[in-house]
């Protein structure tokens, strides 16, 4: 083993014995016990339209949203265990056959001028545009084409709004993505997990799937914000080990800030559960401490 795999090591060591506070703890334990029939059994409707909102964001404040992605089901790399939207019913990042189902760039430009258009007139507040959707907005074959037409639209009308993106980074990898995503004033993408065995568990994501080339991509992008999102029950990524292991991606990403939060709505796996506030503040130190990153808990 080299001398950095002895680092790893360590630094995984000291995370996990790093103190996790008893009320931490004591909600951690509580909350893997959780009965799923106690929570609500609805998950979120898709989006019907191409454009949606503006919605209140916690992260993003006032926002419209952009969906590229088929109406009629979710269209995504990763089957994520708390997708509010429920199950993907397939995985993938192929999509030659769902083509017939995705708005086209003139579409996309057209639903998207007559909302800004619309906005300007009643002078509703915006703080951002963003894309988002039914999926991974990434994934659709015409997605720097759309980018361009949106940041054009955007400067005309809204030129002080800032357009911005929520993606689960699988396809971070590809340089055309990259260069799509550069265009963009924000890039908020998903990292869960430190280990490839825990995104398989996790968020489930179409093959092939290298966390090394994620993590690579992410760190070659500029000023990247990554979102986390912390769950326990029927999988955990909030125990001292899994955040150990994701510090070390984070550390190595060097993200612009760091976003963690947990669950907001219900999931598709019903036994999952949120962890604590405590929880959240507790990875953000971390995050601040051994990554020497800022981090918010939502
Ligand atoms: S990446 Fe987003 S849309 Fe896709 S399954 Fe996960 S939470 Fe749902």
């Amino acid at each position: 083993m080299g001398s950095a795999g002895a680092v790893n090591i360590l630094f995984r060591k000291e995370i996990a014995e790093a103190k996790e506070p008893e009320k931490v703890r004591q909600d951690r334990l509580k909350s893997e016990d959780m009965d799923s029939a106690t929570q609500p059994q609805k998950t979120l409707p898709l989006q019907n339209e191409i454009i949606y909102g503006p919605v209140r964001s916690r992260r993003l404040g006032v926002s419209l949203g952009i969906n590229i992605l088929p109406f009629r089901y979710k269209l995504c790399s990763f089957n994520c265990l708390y997708c509010q939207y429920g199950w993907t019913p397939k995985p993938t990042l192929n999509l030659t056959y769902q083509m017939k189902d995705l708005p086209q760039p003139d579409e996309v430009s057209a639903a998207l001028e007559r909302s800004l258009q619309r906005m300007l007139r009643q002078r509703t507040k915006l703080d951002s545009i963003t894309f988002s959707g039914n999926g991974e907005p990434t994934l659709h074959p015409d997605f720097v084409e759309i980018v361009e037409a949106a940041k054009t639209l955007r400067d005309r009308y809204l030129p002080q709004v800032k357009l911005a993106i929520l993606s689960n980074s699988s396809t971070v990898g590809e340089k055309e993505v990259r260069e799509a995503l550069e265009m963009l004033d924000l890039r908020v993408m998903k990292l869960d997990a430190g280990s490839e065995e825990l995104v398989r568990q996790l968020n489930g994501p179409a093959h092939p799937f290298y966390l090394g080339e994620i993590v690579a991509g992410l760190k070659s992008l500029r000023d990247v914000i990554l979102q986390s999102l912390f769950v326990q029950g029927r999988v955990t990524n909030a125990d001292p080990d899994s955040v150990a292991l994701w510090l070390e991606k984070v550390n190595e990403i060097q993200p612009l800030l760091v976003q963690v939060y947990t669950l907001d709505r219900v999931p598709a796996e019903r036994r999952l559960g949120k962890v604590n506030i405590p929880t959240l503040q507790w990875i953000a130190r971390q995050v601040r401490w051994r990554a020497g990153v800022p981090a918010e808990a939502y």
